[in-house]
């Protein structure tokens, strides 16, 4: 069991500013690992170019060439953070036993690696990297991470509170994962879905090192709205209560231009008319929008286009 096959896999979007700490740090740890026989001689780190425009590629490129345990893929173009990293793991899997997926930026500790290899000779298939606190975040990005896991667990998605993509996995459960064939990937939301036997390891989030953030405010947004639609209707639902409750509403107008009929009052008219069509338009608008999203996500999965392309991949 301890001389299993480790690959690190390390999505890598225009991150040649801290490329060259990760990898100092990465190939440390490993080779560290591989001296105590923690994880097999054959282990190595797998970079995953995600079509970068800056010179992250050559910098692989260099480490793989000096390292045997360097390894790079490179991606045909940009397809965003999940299917890269899901591109890491199909390829590790060839022949690795066993991966760790971790952001280039070094946020997530990487000390916490060796702890969750050792949990995984334990039995575990899964093992979560959890953040601790986050007072190393900005405050923006703090809240709006807070919101995002509140709204997800209100609109029903299930997933580990405070754990993003650092998280260790084994062969088997790599296998599944890759059963699971959707095109709008939402990662977290999908390991617990596993099944497989899980612990979690607990982690100080660090400060990105260097570079910044590839995750603006918009592409937050948008992989929440991902992550909510590829695992709870819920939001379908919330358009049936919605029109319950305006139903009851008219009801509660009937009554009132009922009364205010018998007793004589004309019903004084234009103002009310005016806000109800332009409220009532609004709402029905929303909830076309809703619908359109699960329509949308029907458009892209029914297409099974493949989520990425392999253009290089340097052993
Ligand atoms: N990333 C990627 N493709 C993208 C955007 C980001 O592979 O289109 C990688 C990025 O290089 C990093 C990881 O995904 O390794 C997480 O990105 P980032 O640290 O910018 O996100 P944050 O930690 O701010 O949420
Ligand atoms: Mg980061």
């Amino acid at each position: 069991m301890d001389n299993s096959i480790l690959a690190i896999v390390v999505p890598c979007y225009n991150e040649e500013e801290v490329l060259p700490q990760t990898n100092q740090q990465l190939t440390a740890l490993l080779n560290g690992m591989m001296r105590d026989g923690l994880v097999g001689e054959g282990s190595y780190i797998l970079y995953v170019n995600d079509g970068s425009r800056d010179r992250t590629w050559q910098l692989i490129e260099q480490y793989s060439g000096n390292d045997q345990h360097v390894r790079g893929l490179k991606l045909a173009g940009n397809v965003g953070h999940q299917n890269a990293l899901m591109a890491g793991l199909d390829t590790a899997r060839q022949d690795a036993d066993v991966t760790v997926s971790i952001d280039a930026d070094l946020q997530d500790d990487i000390n916490a690696i060796p702890e969750m290899v050792k949990k995984y000779n334990d039995g575990c298939d899964i093992v979560y990297g959890v953040r601790r606190k986050r007072t190393t975040d900005t405050f923006f990005k703090r809240t709006t991470a807070q919101m995002f896991y509140k709204f997800m667990t209100s609109m029903g998605v299930k997933s580990v509170y405070n754990h993003a993509d650092f998280r260790l996995m084994s062969r088997r459960a790599v296998d599944a994962l890759c059963q699971y064939e959707e095109r709008n990937l939402f990662l977290r939301g999908l390991v617990p879905l596993l099944g497989y036997k899980t612990d979690s390891v607990y982690y100080d989030r660090l400060e990105r090192q260097a570079g910044e953030s590839k995750y603006p405010l918009s592409k937050m947004l948008s992989f929440a709205i991902d992550g909510v639609t590829s695992f709870s209707v819920k939001p379908l639902r919330l358009i049936f209560d919605l029109g319950l409750i305006f139903l009851l509403i008219s009801l509660g107008i009937l009554v009132y231009v009922i009364v205010a009929l018998c007793e004589g009052r004309g019903v004084q008219g234009w103002a009310s008319l005016m806000l109800s069509i332009w409220f009532v338009g609004g709402c029905v608008l929303i909830c076309l929008s809703i619908i359109a999203a699960y329509i949308g996500r029907i458009y892209t999965e029914g297409k099974h286009r493949p989520r990425y392309n392999i253009e290089k991949y340097l052993k």
